[in-house]
Parts: C-alpha cells; structure tokens; sequence
C-alpha cells in the first residue's frame, strides 16, 4: 500500500538518490549504501584523482574529532590520513593585544585534521564507484517529475514517468530515475531544494574570505587559531611540510582593493609578527553570506537537504562542512537502526532533520552573532568581548564545553 508520504518496501525497492557528490553528499551515499540500501549519486563533476605531492589545494577543512570518528566508521578515513593531512592538537583564540584562550594542548589528544577538500572527495568517490550498491553516474539533477511537481510541466499525475505513483528525479542528460527518498546536497544554491519548494532565510555579511597558501621560513606548531582584529578576523591553519593556511575575513571593500601583486604583503602586515618571513603561493577570496533552509524535509516529494543546501554558516570556526558531517551522521544512525522505509521510518526521519535543523541553526546563530559582536567598535560590546575572553581563559569547565560544541578531542 502507498500514500502520499510514505513508501512501503516492495519486493524490489526503489533506490535512494543523492544529488552532489561533494564531501557531504559523497559521505551521505556511502553511509545510505552501508546500511545495506540501493543508491544513485549524481554528480556532474567527480574528483579523478588526487597527489599528494601537487601544490596544496586551497580548498582546506579542519575536519573536527567527532567527524573523523564518521569517516572512520565508513572505512575512509583511514585512505585519507595515508595521502596528506595535517593534525591539529591545538587551538586558540584572541584579540588583537588580547590574552590567548586556548583549547588543547601539545600533548593531548588531537581536535582534529587539515584535509584537503579534494583528498576527502576522491576517496569517497573511488569507494562509491566500487561499491555494488551505488551506481555512480557523471551526470546532474534538473527536476523532480512526479505527481505533486510544483512547476506543473512535469506533474502528469499519479502514474507519471516514474511508473510507480512516486516521484522520479530528471537528470541533466534526461535520463528518468524513480526514487525512495531524494537526498539535495548540492551545495549553497541547490536546485534540489528549490525543485522541492524549500525556502531560504539569510542575508549577505558584505564580507569576503580571503584564502592563502603560504611557504613559511620556520616551523610552526600542530596549532590553529584565529586572531579578532577589530573589523577583520585573521586566522592560520597549519599545514604539512612547513606551509600554512592563512585566512583574512574582511569587509568587501578592504579585500577587492588588494591588488595581484600586493597580496603577500597585505598577508605579511597581519600575519608576519607570528610566523616570520613566508612566501605566498596561490590566493583567492569567497564572498560569505549566512543561509539556513526553512525545513530540511519536503513530504511531498521525500525529499530531505543535507550540508550546504540545508546551511551555510560563517566559516570562521571552520565548522561548515562539521556540520554537514554531522547532518550525515545522525541519517547514518537512523539507517542503521530501522531497516524499512515504512510510516515508523518516516516519521522517525522527520523528528532526526528537525533536530538536526536546529542544531544548525544554534550554531549558525551563534557564529552570526560572534561575527558581528567582533566587528563592533562600540565601546559596550568591547568590555563585554574582553570580560567574556577573560572569564572564559580562567574556566577550564567552560572551555571543555566549547570544545565539545565543536567536535571535541579524538579518543585514541
Ligand atoms: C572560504 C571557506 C572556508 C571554509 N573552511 C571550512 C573549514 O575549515 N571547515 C569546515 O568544516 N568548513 C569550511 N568551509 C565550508 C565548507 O567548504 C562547506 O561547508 C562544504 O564544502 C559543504 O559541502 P557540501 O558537500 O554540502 O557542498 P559542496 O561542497 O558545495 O558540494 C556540492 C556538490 O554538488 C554538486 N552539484 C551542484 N549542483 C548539482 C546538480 N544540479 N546536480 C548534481 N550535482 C550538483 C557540485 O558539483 C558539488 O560537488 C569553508 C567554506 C569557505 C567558503
């Protein structure tokens, strides 16, 4: 029997199709195939390969603890530390001329790992090319065709194109898939979301993140951290063989006036009294803006939005893509515990995307909130920044329960 919003199992069931083939959406296929499910990834654009001895990429994430243990539970995390990652066993926090508030310390566990964006997808995408349930096809979503399509071109009622009273999603090179469930993780401005009626609230920061990779003339510490320096936030991440990432977040105006040939040295006025003499190898700047979906889940048409198409929040704790892991975690449990897409299944889904939602949206309001509060120069906001640092530098229980908030050390 079937009904608008559920599937039930049927003697050969539909497979799920994941629409992105980027780190969430990779990690969302495998953790969907894993459980013992049929899955169709679309993505227009796979990694093919990746060298570790090519020039860093400047596409880097600060993989959080709690992530890693993710990926080690799929089975590539493993292939991913082999190619070329960076620990980190500490972080920390300041104002310009400010005290250090640090999280971690030199002899601890790990908080985390520096992986190359496109390192993470192709170990992904060569496990999902390997796998016998995932059928991986070079190729892009353009709309759901089903019995509820919202553009109505495609709405042929119930016995649509998908043959089974469901919807099917479209592929760019036109071929028909009916699905279970459609899973949207294709990034800030997903088409899945929108074919699927999920509104967006959110709002540009008129800000732009200015990346670098840099060569630097000394060593540097396994340390991340990030300095607030009134209107900018300037922020490293170490990196392997004496190279760092080096990140400017500022008003749009300041990074569009740097010119080509100016890059280094704007780089060196903020980061030189750290780290030395450096030379500077690529750069290029992102605009920033912060997006939440209204809901992750269209009923409708099963569809659900995970990583970016689902949020985009500041990157200034680098929690973007965590956050996207974490989406894929929570969808991981839930496959494990029930086998069948029955109502139970369903409804379970739901309540584990609203928890999800507002997760995201907590810390997404809270990095919101940070951005803005530091680049204040009201004199109010100033004593409160400091006496928050202050208070927070003195209270070891306080710091652990930031730390945990974001992914919290590795257990060995
Ligand atoms: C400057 C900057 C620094 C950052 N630093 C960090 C950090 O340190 N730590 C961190 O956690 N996060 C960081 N982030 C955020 C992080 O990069 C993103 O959150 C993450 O890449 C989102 O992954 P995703 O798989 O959801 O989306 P994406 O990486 O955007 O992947 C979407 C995929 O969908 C595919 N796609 C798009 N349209 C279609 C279509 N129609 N059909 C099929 N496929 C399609 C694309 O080809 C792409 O592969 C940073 C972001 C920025 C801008």
């Amino acid at each position: 029997m079937v009904n608008d919003h559920v599937v039930e199992q049927s003697e050969s069931p539909l497979p799920w199709v994941v629409v992105g083939g980027g780190m969430v959406g990779a990690a969302m296929a495998l953790a969907i195939a894993e459980s013992g499910r049929k899955v169709v990834i679309l993505e227009p654009y796979p990694e093919t390969e990746f060298d570790g001895k090519s020039a860093y990429d400047l596409r880097i994430s600060a993989i959080t603890a709690d992530n890693i243990a993710l990926l080690e539970a799929l089975g590539v995390w493993q292939q991913v530390a082999s190619l070329r990652v960076q620990e980190f066993t500490q972080l920390a926090v300041r104002e310009t001329g400010g005290e250090w508030l640090q999280f971690g310390s030199e002899k601890a566990l790990p908080l985390g790992y520096m992986v190359e964006n496109k390192a993470l997808q192709w170990v992904l995408t060569e496990r999902l090319k390997a796998h016998a349930l995932v059928d991986y096809r070079t190729d892009g979503f353009a709309k759901i065709v089903g019995s509820h399509s919202l553009t109505g071109n495609a709405g042929t009622g119930v016995n649509s194109a998908a043959g089974h009273g469901k919807c099917s999603v479209m592929t760019a090179s036109g071929e028909m898939i009916p699905y279970q469930f459609l899973i949207g993780a294709d990034g800030v401005n997903s088409r899945v979301r929108h074919a699927a009626g999920i509104g967006t609230a959110g709002a540009s920061y008129q800000e732009r993140c200015l990346l670098a990779t840099v060569n630097v003339a000394q060593e540097i510490p396994a340390a991340t951290w990030q300095t607030f320096s009134g209107r900018e936030v300037h922020a490293l991440l170490p990196l392997a063989n004496q190279q760092a990432c080096l990140i400017v977040y500022a008003d749009t105006a300041e990074i569009n006036s740097w010119a080509k040939n100016t890059v280094e040295l704007e780089l060196f006025k903020r980061f030189g009294a750290e780290i030395g003499p450096f030379s500077l190898q690529q750069s290029a700047s992102f605009p920033l803006k912060h997006q939440h979906a209204l809901r992750y889940y269209a009923p409708l048409f099963n569809t659900l939005v995970v990583g970016d198409a689902a949020h985009g929040v500041h990157p200034l704790a680098g929690q973007g893509v965590n956050l996207g892991l974490r989406d894929v975690a929570a969808l991981r449990a839930l496959l494990q515990q029930l086998t069948d897409e029955n109502k139970a299944f369903t409804a379970k889904l739901q309540r584990v995307l609203k928890q999800r939602q507002v997760e995201n949206i907590l810390m997404g309001q809270g990095l919101d909130s940070i951005a803005r509060i530091f680049r204040s120069e009201h004199p109010f906001l100033s004593v409160a920044r400091r006496s928050a640092f202050s208070i927070l530098a003195r209270t070891e229980k306080l710091r652990s329960i930031a730390g945990r908030f974001a992914g919290g050390p590795l257990s060995k």
